[in-house]
């Protein structure tokens, strides 16, 4: 099959003819229908980002992944040949967090395999363009808001950076009550569309009224 590879030793990223993996014990292979590109990736190119726990120097980058399952490996159930999932952007291993497509072998290829548990099916509904994407820039400012900054109903919030990441955080965050909520970003095209998303306010950071702006809109707080 073909897989977009990484040598983190010598920077190299190509399309290469490898061997098809298979589904072992306890995990599936998909057919990979979409994956992502993370600005992650381009900085695992650049070299600006290395991976942590990787074995070997060659990874088959890619931790947005969405398809449809081709093979079940033993003793996996409730997940079936012909279902569309996605693949959450990582897992536990060894004690540690291991990414997809940084520690071990991701979706750019034409086959991904993934341990059962972190396999997610998928309504009919949402395409495999807008499902792949959910791993990484959905469920990171989901875990941002809920859990690290446990945003509850009409607190403020501002939201530095509406790129990727940001412009979901601010349509979560609509989600969860936060009230005002304030997309900065020095783009204007960005902060027009975190306005578009919900957000209340969209400044620019390098406006000079900008500290007096957030304190207007939040009460002094
Ligand atoms: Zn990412």
């Amino acid at each position: 099959m073909l897989a977009g590879r990484l040598n983190v030793s010598t920077g190299k990223f190509a399309v290469e003819e490898v061997d098809e993996p298979h589904a072992g014990p306890g995990q599936v292979r998909i057919a990979v229908r979409a994956a992502g590109v993370c600005l992650s990736d381009v900085h695992l190119i650049q070299g600006m980002l290395k991976p942590l726990y990787l074995a070997g120097d060659s990874v088959t980058l890619g931790h947005e992944t969405a398809g449809v399952i081709d093979e079940v490996g033993a003793g996996v159930t409730g997940l079936t040949v012909g279902e569309r999932v996605l693949l959450q952007a990582g897992e536990f291993g060894g004690g540690t967090v291991l990414t997809r497509g940084v520690d071990y072998d991701g979706g750019w290829a034409q086959y991904a395999v993934s341990s059962a548990a972190t396999v997610v099916p998928i309504p009919d509904t949402l395409s495999f363009e807008q499902a792949c994407f959910i791993p990484d820039a959905v469920s990171t400012p989901w875990a941002a808001i809920t859990t690290t900054a446990g945003v509850q109903a009409a607190r403020a919030v501002g939201v530095w950076g509406v790129g990727g990441l940001g412009a979901h955080a601010v349509q979560l965050l609509r989600m969860v009550g936060a009230a005002p909520i304030i997309a900065v970003d020095p783009l204007p095209g960005a902060r027009e569309r975190a306005l578009h998303f919900g957000a209340d306010l969209a400044l620019d950071p390098a406006d000079p009224e900008f500290a007096s702006l957030i304190g207007e809109a939040t009460g002094g707080v």
